[in-house]
């Protein structure tokens, strides 16, 4: 049974604002997420194996929210908000309790502007909501002359290749339904983007998947591409880089070797592996005329 949770803050304020995804402020409505990607860095001890599990709802997100929001509001402390960084807003509950869209409500009250972050087709129920944020948004000031929308919606893809992305991201909607869906927010004069975020190392970073991936982007009308590269974090049961070893090791097990010495003893791969990642990805953008970042 979905578990409800109270918690304490459901703001929160980053040290900086984040270089690729810009935003200031992050709001996660669930604690856990049900669709349960393998490589996805939330993972733990806390969540378990099966976060579809022991995902929980935040309960008294929009009553705080409404007080955390007033606050800085007041304060004029404008930022843009990631809805989420750590968990999918649109999961299949999301249709029943209706969670996400409480929050944007709130949003739009205090003039926020958001970053929407989702692998699911269910924001289009939103989007009525998600145009009143785009046109009433107040940008923080540094902004302002860079950015035209005070609404981005932006959709995660770590391969096109469906039978990958089943194993990967079992609870997911497949790849292309995502691509279909930021086309849809597209024609509804929205800023869009896809975040090829985590590439996956042999798997999903060949020239040619790079190629397809930034092309079918552009295909679908993405205004920006954001490529990034895999990290795999914990050598805990439950932590992604057990979770994805032992993925390797039933699918992919040549693979297993070619992953080691990529990444060694460090959660990232090397530096020339992301170094060459990023050149490629900027090639491809300027092939596709297509924006290598946001802004
Ligand atoms: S959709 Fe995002 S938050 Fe949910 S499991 Fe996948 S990577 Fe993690």
């Amino acid at each position: 049974m979905l578990k409800g949770i109270q918690v304490k803050s459901i703001l929160n304020k980053h040290k900086k604002r984040d270089d690729w995804f810009l935003d200031d402020y992050s709001v996660n409505p669930y604690s856990g997420c049900s669709f349960n990607c393998i490589y996805c860095y939330i993972r733990g001890s806390k969540y378990g194996e099966n976060m579809a599990k022991t995902l929980s709802v935040k309960v008294n997100a929009p009553e705080l929210l409404e007080k955390q929001l007033k606050r800085r509001a007041k304060k004029g402390e404008y930022g843009i908000i990631a809805l989420s960084s750590s968990t999918e807003p649109y999961m299949p509950i999301e249709e029943k309790l209706k969670l996400t869209r409480k929050l944007l409500e709130i949003i739009l009250r205090y003039k926020f502007p958001v970053h929407v972050l989702t692998k699911s087709k269910l924001v289009l129920r939103d989007l009525d909501l998600l145009k009143e944020i785009d046109k009433n948004a107040t940008l923080p000031d540094d902004l302002k002359s860079k950015l035209k929308h005070g609404a981005i919606i932006s959709f995660s893809i770590s391969t096109l290749d469906e039978k990958l992305a089943k194993i990967l991201e079992p609870g997911a909607p497949a790849p292309i339904e995502r691509l279909k869906t930021m086309r849809k927010c597209k024609k509804e004069g929205f800023l869009v983007g896809i975040d090829n975020i985590p590439v996956l190392p042999f798997l999903s970073d060949t020239d040619e998947q790079l190629n397809e991936a930034i092309k079918i982007a552009k295909e679908y009308r993405a205004n920006f591409v954001l490529v990034g590269a895999l990290t795999l974090f914990g050598n805990k049961p439950a932590d992604c880089k057990t979770l994805y070893y032992k993925f390797l090791e039933r699918h992919y097990s040549e693979l297993v070797p070619k992953y080691k010495s990529l990444f060694r003893i460090f959660f990232q791969p090397t530096k020339e592996y992301q170094k060459e990642l990023e050149d490629k990805s900027k090639k491809l953008c300027e092939r596709y005329e297509i924006k290598n970042g946001i802004i």
